[in-house]
């Protein structure tokens, strides 16, 4: 459903993604694990139209979207980022947001908001202001901001950065139910591998800019590639 052609990426002399390549499956949960600066979020926000790619090609449902980023094609990806913009507006406000511009009535939006609270566990919170929120809550706002537009593809960048072990074991029911309940394929980074290995369906191992390793966690954690992959995963050998 995803395919991504030798992606690179240049910041002035740096070069941040030297050649991603990869093919994300409909209906998996596909995890970017890597250390810090290993190009995760660049590559996400390639994918989400926010950056383009120095060259290469990102292939969605079929086509060249490489340098499209039609409205058709964004409506059907959704994006929750590490820190999620806390808005100082209700719950309600925030995850109608990404209805608003669809031209859906009122009533409709109502119900669809009301659907999705309740998927992420928030029902009776429309009305609370959005800054006065866990951080735990606040990503599971975002996430229901994303479910009420029903997406193909979902992208979430660390989504449970920052998170107490209760908040994170919520979000990663919550994005397992997303893939199972719902169909939707998610393509997600962390920096933590055992997040990783839990959640996912396959694996890419990104390591200064290139997928070091592509499979399932099985295969990761029992055969990594290379030394580099295996002290990321904690194998020294
Ligand atoms: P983290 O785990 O810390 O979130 P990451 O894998 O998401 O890291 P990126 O945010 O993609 O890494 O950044 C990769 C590299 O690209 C970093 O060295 C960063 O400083 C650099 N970089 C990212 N965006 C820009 C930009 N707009 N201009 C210049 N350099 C950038
Ligand atoms: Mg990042």
């Amino acid at each position: 459903m995803l395919e991504l052609r030798d992606i690179t990426k240049r910041f002035g002399n740096t070069e941040v993604l030297r050649g991603v390549s990869a093919e994300i499956q409909k209906g998996e949960i596909f995890t970017i694990i890597g250390p810090s600066g290993a190009g995760k979020s660049t590559l996400l926000r390639i994918i989400n139209f926010l950056e383009t790619p120095t060259s290469g090609t990102v292939i969605f449902g079929g086509r060249d979207i490489t340098s499209e980023g039609s409205i058709a094609v964004r409506r059907r990806m959704g994006m929750v980022f590490q820190k999620s913009a806390t808005f100082n507006t209700t719950v309600y406000e925030n995850v109608a947001i990404g209805l608003r511009f669809r031209g859906i009535p009122e009533a409709e939006v109502r119900e669809k908001i009301t659907e999705a609270l309740g998927i992420v566990g928030l029902t009776g919170f429309e009305e609370r202001k959005a800054k006065t929120l866990s951080g735990g809550e606040m990503q599971r706002v975002a996430l229901a901001r994303v479910l009420v537009t029903n997406p193909d593809l979902l992208l979430l960048d660390e989504p449970t950065a920052n998170l107490d072990p209760v908040s994170v074991e919520m979000i990663e029911d919550l994005i397992k139910k997303i893939n199972r309940d719902f169909g939707i394929t998610i393509l997600m980074s962390t920096h933590d591998m055992v997040q990783g290995q839990r959640l996912a369906h396959r694996i890419g191992v990104m390591m200064n800019g290139v997928f070091s390793q592509i499979g399932t966690p099985r295969e990761i954690f029992s055969a990594p590639h290379d030394r580099y992959v295996a002290r990321f995963v904690g194998i020294e050998n």
